[in-house]
C-alpha cells in the first residue's frame, strides 16, 4: 500500500499594533470602539474621490518582522489592488502587495518530529488592510467598518512541512516572535491572528507537488492541528479510492471537525492584480533598514541560548520559559528579587505557578514578580514548606497580598522544633500500632506514610527531614 506524506505551507495575518489604520488616520483600535461604525471615514468606507496614505508606523514594524524572520528587505516595494468584491470590502478591492513584498526570501527554524530540526523558508512578508466585520442577524447581514483598513501582515511560507507537528511548531514561532516584536498581541480568540494551511499529499519519495487544497480563517492552534489532520486524512482517501483531489478554498467546520468547501479556488489572475495608482512605491534606504535593524529585541532563539548558558537550565525549561515574552521577562524579574537558583524559580514558575494561571486563566503578572521570588525563598530557607508555598501562591493568584502575611495568618510556618515534632511523631506512633508491626514485617514503604501522617497533623509545619530522622528513631524505637 502506498504510504503518503503531506506537503504543507501556512500563510499567516496578523494585524499590526499600530495606533491609526494602514491607509487613513481612523483609530485601529477597533476592540474599543463604543460602537460599530465610529472609527470611520470616506478613505476606509471606500468613498469616491478619498485618497490613500500609507501608515509609517505599519512599514517599519512590517520591516521589523521582515528581518526578524531573516527576511531580505525589498528597498523598492510597491502597492497593488487585489480585486473583489465582497460586501465587507467596501472599495471593491483590496490594497495588498503583489509582485514587490517589503521582504522575502527569510528562514525560520523549527522543531519537526523525532526531534529534528526543519528550516522553513519564508517565501514573503506583505503588507495589507484588514476587511470589515460582517455579522448576520434573522434576514438582515450586517457590516461593521471599524476593523476595515486595519494594517495587516500576511507572511507566506514556502511549501516546506512534512508533518502537521512542524506546522504547528512553525506557527507557534512566529505567534512568539511577532509577540516579542510587540508589533501583534497574538490573541487568537479576538481574531487578530489566523492562520490558513495549503495542504496537498504524495507518495513518500516522490517530489511532485500534487493539487492543494486551502483551509481559510483558523482561529486557533488546535484549529490548525485538527483541520490539517482531517484534510490529510480526507485527501489520501480520495488517492486511495482512484480519484482526483480539486483545488479548492475549504472551511474548517469545528463542531462536525470536518473541512467544507467553500468556493473553488481562484488563481493570482482572478483577482486582476494591478499597481495601485493612489499609492507611490516605498522607497526604503539602507540607512532606514539599518534604523529598524537596531530596533530587533532578543528573539526567542538567543534568549533560550541566553538561559541555558547564563541560569544553567535545561533545554527544555529554557524554550518553556522563553515561549512567550511575557513568561520570559517575569521569570527575569523574579530572578533579581530571587535568593534561590534559577532552577528552583523556573521549577516553580513552569509548574504550580503556570497551573495557577491555566486554571484562572489570568496573566503572569497577577502575581508581582517580587511576590513569587519572596515566597521561594521562604521555601528554600525552610521558612516554609513546599506544600505551604503552594497555598501560599494559591492565596497570592486569589486574593494578592503579602507572601510573609499570608504565612502569618494561616500559620504556616515550618517547625524545626524537635520538641514539637517528636510530640506529633510520638502521638501517630501510639496511635497506629498495627502499621508499626507491618513496618517491622519488612514493609519498608509505610515510612512514607508515617511522615506523610505527620504533614498532616501538623498542617505541613514540620521540618520533613527532621520529621523522617526522628520518625525513624522512633519507628526503631518500638522494635521488640
Ligand atoms: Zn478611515
Amino acid at each position: 500500500m502506498t504510504q503518503y506524506e503531506p506537503v504543507i505551507g501556512l500563510e499567516i495575518h496578523g494585524e499590526l499594533l499600530t495606533n491609526s489604520k494602514m491607509f487613513c488616520s481612523c483609530s485601529a483600535d477597533y476592540g474599543s470602539a463604543p460602537e460599530p461604525n465610529v472609527n470611520i471615514c470616506p478613505t476606509c468606507t471606500g468613498l469616491p474621490g478619498a485618497l490613500p496614505v500609507a501608515n509609517k508606523k505599519a512599514i517599519e514594524l512590517a520591516a521589523l518582522v521582515g528581518l526578524a524572520l531573516n527576511c531580505s528587505i525589498n528597498k523598492h516595494n510597491t502597492f497593488a489592488r487585489k480585486n473583489y468584491y465582497y460586501p465587507d470590502l467596501p472599495k471593491g478591492y483590496q490594497i495588498s502587495q503583489y509582485e514587490l513584498p517589503i521582504a522575502e526570501k527569510g528562514l525560520l527554524e523549527v522543531n519537526d518530529v523525532d526531534e529534528k530540526q526543519l528550516k522553513v523558508r519564508v517565501r514573503r512578508v506583505h503588507l495589507e488592510e484588514d476587511t470589515a466585520k460582517l455579522s448576520h442577524e434573522k434576514n438582515n447581514a450586517l457590516v461593521d467598518f471599524n476593523r476595515a483598513g486595519v494594517p495587516l501582515l500576511e507572511i507566506v511560507s514556502e511549501p516546506d512541512m512534512r508533518t502537521v507537528e512542524a506546522a504547528l511548531d512553525y506557527a507557534t514561532k512566529i505567534r512568539a516572535i511577532l509577540r516579542y516584536l510587540g508589533v501583534n498581541s497574538g490573541d487568537m480568540e479576538k481574531g487578530v491572528l489566523r492562520f490558513e494551511a495549503n495542504i496537498s499529499v504524495r507518495p513518500i519519495g516522490s517530489d511532485e507537488f500534487r493539487t492543494r487544497t486551502e483551509i481559510k480563517n483558523l482561529n486557533s492552534f488546535r484549529a490548525l492541528v485538527r483541520a490539517s489532520q482531517y484534510e490529510i486524512e480526507r485527501q489520501i482517501k480520495i488517492y486511495e479510492d482512484g480519484g482526483e483531489v480539486i483545488q479548492e478554498t475549504l472551511g474548517w467546520d469545528d463542531a462536525r471537525s470536518v473541512t467544507t468547501s467553500q468556493r473553488s479556488k481562484e488563481d493570482a489572475h482572478d483577482y486582476r492584480y494591478f499597481p495601485e495608482p493612489d499609492l507611490p512605491p516605498l522607497q526604503l534606504t539602507d540607512s532606514w533598514i539599518d534604523t529598524i535593524r537596531t530596533q530587533l529585541p532578543e528573539l526567542p532563539e538567543a534568549k533560550t541560548k541566553r538561559f541555558i548558558t547564563d541560569f544553567e537550565l535545561k533545554p527544555s525549561e529554557a524554550i518553556f520559559l522563553t515561549s512567550d515574552i511575557s513568561l520570559a521577562n517575569y521569570f527575569e524579574e523574579v530572578i533579581k528579587y530571587a535568593k534561590s537558583s534559577a532552577k528552583i524559580i523556573s521549577t516553580w514558575i513552569a509548574g504550580e505557578f503556570i497551573r495557577n494561571v491555566n486554571e484562572l486563566n489570568v496573566d503572569v503578572n497577577t502575581v508581582p514578580a517580587k511576590s513569587l521570588a519572596q515566597l521561594v525563598n521562604m521555601v528554600t530557607d525552610k521558612t516554609i514548606s513546599g506544600n505551604a508555598g503552594k497555598v501560599v501562591l494559591a492565596e497570592l493568584f486569589k486574593s494578592g497580598g503579602d507572601p510573609a502575611e499570608i504565612v502569618k495568618e494561616k500559620n504556616l510556618a515550618q517547625v524545626s522544633d524537635e520538641s514539637f515534632i517528636q510530640e506529633a511523631i510520638t502521638k501517630i506512633l501510639d496511635d497506629n500500632p498495627s502499621e508499626i508491626e507491618k513496618y517491622h514485617a519488612g514493609k519498608d514503604t509505610l515510612l512514607q506514610w508515617f511522615v506523610g501522617q505527620v504533614a498532616r497533623a501538623t498542617k505541613g509545619k514540620a521540618d520533613p527531614v527532621i520529621t523522617k530522622e526522628l520518625m525513624l528513631k522512633g519507628l526503631e524505637e518500638r522494635r521488640k
